[in-house]
């Protein structure tokens, strides 16, 4: 690779013309990356890493069948939507076939943050309500309208006051959250419980006061708060709460989406509910930025009533469409999904080895190619094993691995990646993983600590009872 100038002169040239508040990973020895091949990224000495963080390249960095639909159509025109197109029309009927009913009606646009912009938008005009729902820890996007309405953003110091009409309610976090104490032993079900009705007492307080409220937003596995996996039951009972009350229940999509969870297409599906507007973005471009909003006919339709046309100039330009229809025929045609099921379970098994191995691993979790892994310095009281996970994720680093770190604490390992990541892949992580871990911590759990056994026990014990009910479930 030929670089145009030496990464001093990159990093010199980014200090003094590039904002300050976009920050780079690993700020004092930052990467420079110039290729991507499948789960690989290279620097520009041709170093090679292993990509298990971007969930953006779903299929895999610059795969050739994507490429070249995007290069295919760049070269024979690239217009806004107000031409028909077919690229467009087959990317919607596409879409709209891995939704349920009534998900019928798209938006096409360009981010993560625009859809779910324009869905806020669509409720508001649906609803006529103002009153609106987010999880404690939650991102929705970068625009103004999107940081109101993401705790991640506003929580932070020097980050803007929340708006009175945003309401946060408890992120639903089994190991570490406002109903989850240690050596607190609650079923899935009444944690389920417990959360959605902290939602509910909102929509009931926004109704008496309000006469209803907007919307619920969510994402159906929080990715930013910490690779969250709600209690089977908690969105079927958030969204009969939020019905209830005459608002609209939006499922953002953009991280989790596309396949990543392995059951399903998309990740609110795990939890058996049908959200009235569902935004998508990220992996759909596999790189190239594209997005959409999709509705039911009845809530595009208040929208359309208005009279306002909605234009958006790349929104669902015909080389966007082509590529996201690529990257739909990869997921396809190489069995992502099932790959992300197969593969996400070995990464899940071997990480859950860990937590036997090492007192740093708190919880391991996720469904699918996500995956979190939570450390703590105290299994007992779960305390964030903030410093660690830092330490952690630099040391990968210097393994060629890159990982990154999320939750309100940042003490959780974050694992989404390529969904081309075999097991062979997760195996590195893993046997990396443990190797770091095993000089932090020095020490394995011994046999004779009865009481962290009680507590790695009894945590396998809870996840397959959790999946013998879920089973049941489905009989
Ligand atoms: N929603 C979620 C859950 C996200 O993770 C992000 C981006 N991290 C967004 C929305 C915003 O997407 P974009 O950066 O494409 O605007």
């Amino acid at each position: 690779y030929q670089q145009s100038m030496p990464k001093s002169e990159t990093i010199r040239l980014r200090e003094k013309h590039v904002g300050s508040a976009c920050q780079l990973f690993f700020r004092s020895t930052p990467l420079k990356i110039v290729r991507g091949i499948a789960q690989f990224m290279y620097d520009e000495t041709g170093e090679r890493y292993l990509d298990c963080i971007n969930n953006v390249a779903h299929v895999g960095h610059c795969h050739p069948h994507v490429v070249e639909a995007g290069r295919n159509q760049m070269s024979l025109i690239s217009t806004n939507n107000r031409y028909l197109h077919d690229e467009l029309v087959i990317l919607a009927e596409r879409l709209v076939k891995t939704l349920p009913e009534p998900l019928s009606v798209c938006f096409f646009v360009n981010s993560g943050s625009e859809a779910n912009d324009l869905a806020l938008r669509l409720a508001r005009i649906h609803t006529k309500k103002k009153d609106v729902i987010t999880l404690d820890h939650a991102y929705h996007g970068h625009l103004t309208s999107m940081i109101d309405i993401s705790p991640y953003k506003f929580n932070l110091p020097g980050g803007p006051d929340k708006p009175e009409w945003v309401h946060v309610a408890p992120v639903p976090d089994t190991y570490r959250g406002k109903y989850t104490k240690p050596n607190d032993s609650k079923s899935e079900e009444e944690l389920g419980q417990m959360y959605a009705d902290e939602v509910g007492k909102i929509c009931k307080e926004a109704t008496s006061k309000n006469g209803g409220v907007c919307a619920f937003i969510a994402e159906s596995l929080q990715s930013c708060g910490g690779q969250i996996i709600p209690p089977d039951g908690y969105l079927k009972r958030v969204y009969q709460y939020v019905k209830e009350s005459y608002g609209v229940c939006i499922a953002d999509e953009v991280q989790v989406g596309f396949g990543r969870v392995g059951t399903h297409m998309w990740a609110f599906e795990t939890q058996d509910v049908v959200p009235d507007i569902v935004t998508v973005g990220k992996p759909m471009g596999n790189g190239h930025p594209v997005a959409a909003v999709i509705t039911t006919p009845e809530i595009a339709k208040s929208f359309a009533d208005t009279g306002v046309e909605y234009f958006n100039t790349y929104g669902g330009n015909p080389v966007s469409c082509a590529i996201a229809n690529a990257v739909l025929d990869v997921i396809e045609e190489e069995n992502l999904m099932e790959r992300a099921l197969r593969v996400g379970n070995h990464l899940l098994n071997r990480c859950e080895g860990l937590m036997h191995k090492h007192r740093l691993v708190g919880d391991v979790r996720g469904r699918g190619l996500f995956v979190g892994v939570e450390l703590v310095t105290d299994r007992e009281l779960r305390t964030p094993a903030t410093a660690e996970a830092k330490h952690v994720v630099n040391r990968m680093r210097e393994e060629k691995i890159l990982i990154s770190r999320d939750g309100p604490d940042s003490n959780v390992l974050k694992f989404k990646p390529p969904m081309v990541f075999s097991t062979q892949d997760a195996d590195r992580l893993v046997d990396t993983l443990d190797r770091v871990l095993e000089e932090l911590d020095g020490s394995r759990v011994p046999v004779t600590s009865l009481k962290l056994e009680v507590i790695y026990y009894e945590h396998i014990f809870l996840k397959y009872m959790a999946l013998l009910t879920a089973l049941s479930g489905n009989l």
